[in-house]
């Protein structure tokens, strides 16, 4: 990285080129401070986030809320393991439990460990409930899918990126195409445990399924006697203008996958929250973390589950959802050649005559809006719900200069 130093930015950035693994590939901005939908650089700099931590930040920095529980839980206890009970973990997930609907939650820390717990879940409860012969139950995925970075997950991702190089890989997986419930059913056998998809594909870069394509799997699921998993650690809690995107076809999963914007953007906080006839399967010593279901997350996570009790994120995502993806239409046939959006959150792919999805996110980089590339061509946008209609306004007007300077 070679910038301009004259405060450091490009030392800050040369440093941690040296001593971090190259797994990621961040723009060139130096964060130190955020608040709400902004965040500020080493040299004071202020950024619109329209990408929200990937939707961890969909209450923003520092919600003030959310900084309360954390510091009130910091000043009484933090950690106590499982070993022991402590006193937020019950009303955590009893909070959680009832906005899901569901009996029961299993707590863990990161997305791609209850994606891993959703697995074992529905492989049990084809064993021990359902009957499948031992070793032999399969989920059933969709291509493009993005579910985390361990390697069993990696092991039916179709994304040469995330999975070349890592075999061998953990069969009893089949992947079908996204959007399509009848190669769904065909996959569905006597081995069949679960189907396991986002309700909007988030990384693949906002791929929204035909409408009815929800209810359809549940109808096959029903049918069929298979789970159905819901991963909405992306596209849950809020970001689509409901609780959770499975809420926009009146479809309940068996099993709900969360992170991200559980944890408040302040921890890692993710769950399994499904029924007992499901999660009951799950004993004692046979699943666990060390920091799963601890004081300070779940403190946090209560109380993000009581912001979204109240249903106003939900309704403020729809509102300016609706009005952010009616500004992006405008810019189709002006360096955008497709908008697709679902509540706050949006993919737009850029006209490869105007340059990449990188080269748009550097150029936003420099007029003070950050977003994310995707997949070459597509910039996702996923600002925190509690951004303004005139920010949203002025990032897109940044972005239509952008794309036809
Ligand atoms: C981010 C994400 C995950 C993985 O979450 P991590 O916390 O990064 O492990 C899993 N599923 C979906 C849909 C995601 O967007």
């Amino acid at each position: 990285m070679t910038v301009p130093d004259p405060d450091g930015v490009g030392e800050i950035i040369a440093s941690e080129d040296a001593h971090v693994a190259h797994n990621y590939h961040p723009l060139p901005v130096v964060i130190a401070r955020g608040e709400g939908a902004w965040v500020t650089d080493v040299e004071g700099k202020r950024y619109l986030d329209l990408l929200s931590a990937y939707s961890a930040l969909n209450f923003g920095h520092r919600h003030p809320a959310l900084v309360a529980a954390a510091t009130e839980q910091l000043g009484r206890i933090t950690l106590t393991s499982r070993a022991f009970h402590n006193d937020m973990l019950g009303p955590f997930a009893e909070a959680l439990a009832e906005l899901c609907g569901k009996d029961l939650v299993l707590p863990m820390n990161t997305g791609a460990e209850a994606v891993e717990t959703g697995i074992k879940v529905a492989r049990a409860w084809a064993y021990r409930v359902k009957g499948v012969p031992a070793d032999a139950a399969t989920i059933i995925v969709a291509d493009g899918n993005f579910h985390g970075r361990t390697t069993t997950i990696v092991s039916f991702s179709d994304d040469p990126e995330a999975r070349g190089g890592f075999g061998p890989f953990t069969p009893g997986f089949v992947s079908v195409p996204f959007g399509d419930a009848a190669a769904v059913e065909a996959a569905v056998d006597a081995h069949t445990a679960a189907v396991l998809v986002e309700p909007i594909q988030g990384e693949a870069g906002v791929v929204i399924p035909p409408e009815g394509y929800l209810r359809a799997l549940r109808e096959v699921c029903d049918r069929r006697g298979v789970l159905m998993i819901a991963d909405e650690i992306q596209s849950g809690l809020g970001r689509v203008g409901t609780t959770f995107a499975c809420d926009r076809e009146g479809v309940v999963p068996d099993v709900y996958l969360l992170g991200k914007a559980l944890g408040g953007g302040i921890v890692p906080l993710s769950a399994v929250v499904a029924n007992r006839d499901v999660l009951g399967v799950i004993g004692p010593g046979e699943h666990g973390s060390t920091f799963g279901g601890n004081p300070l997350a779940a403190a946090v996570g209560r109380q993000v589950v009581e912001m979204l009790a109240s249903g106003e994120f939900q309704t403020r995502a729809a509102a300016l959802g609706e009005h952010l993806a009616a500004k992006l239409t405008e810019l189709l046939g002006h360096g955008a050649v497709a908008v697709r959006a679902a509540g706050l959150w949006a993919g737009v792919d850029i006209d490869p005559a105007v340059g990449t999805g990188r080269e748009v996110a550097e150029k936003l980089l420099a007029r003070g809006v950050l977003v994310k590339d995707t997949h070459g061509q597509t910039i996702r946008i996923a600002p925190p719900i509690v951004v303004r209609a005139t920010e949203l306004d002025w990032a897109v007007a940044q972005l239509r200069l952008v794309l036809a300077p």
